[in-house]
């Protein structure tokens, strides 16, 4: 690539690192020209394909922000929801495609969110399977139970009352 600096048509790699998530690779570059140095970052593209047809970017930040819609007064902290944003882009980018539809994300997030979260995971299946009514909450209530999964807050009060609890226990049990 051309150097930013003298326009120069080439460049030399003096170093590249994987980023520290594993989904880019950062070079640093000399130009022999004029000796300057910069670096560039390179990704696999994955784009998003809105329901309008628009493609943008794909953004973990996006998905963190709409879950959190769905996580309003429920305990589930911003470690959660940044590690279900990345296992969702690990799940998306394993798939190969460079191109994702919206609501494809949407019901890849659900997996995640319903091993974190029941109430969040309901309000957000409502968006994402279209619910037309109280009889698919019903239905999904039921499927949740057949499944067998147990939400790491399904037991907590909405105003986090046993988080608190279970930060006394570990506190207690690290001091003996
Ligand atoms: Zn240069």
């Amino acid at each position: 690539m051309h150097c930013p600096f003298c326009r120069h048509d080439d460049s030399r790699v003096v170093d590249s690192r994987t980023t520290d998530d594993g989904f880019a690779i950062r070079r640093r570059r000399q130009c022999p020209n004029c000796s300057k140095r910069f670096s560039t970052l390179e990704t696999a593209s994955l784009s998003v394909i809105k329901r309008a047809g628009v493609a943008e970017p794909f953004s973990r930040d996006k998905i963190v922000s709409g879950v959190r819609k769905a996580c309003q007064g429920r305990p589930v902290t911003d470690t959660d929801l940044a590690q279900l944003a990345q296992k969702v882009e690990e799940t998306i980018r394993a798939s190969g495609s460079s191109q994702v539809e919206a609501n494809d994300i949407g019901l890849a997030i659900l997996p995640f969110l319903r091993e974190l979260d029941d109430v969040a995971y309901l309000r957000f299946a409502s968006v994402y399977q279209g619910f037309a009514s109280a009889a698919d909450f019903e239905a999904a209530i039921k499927q949740l139970k057949m499944d067998g999964v147990t939400p790491k807050y399904a037991n907590e009060d909405a105003d986090g009352e046993a988080v608190i609890a279970d930060q006394t226990t570990s506190t207690k049990g690290s001091l003996t």
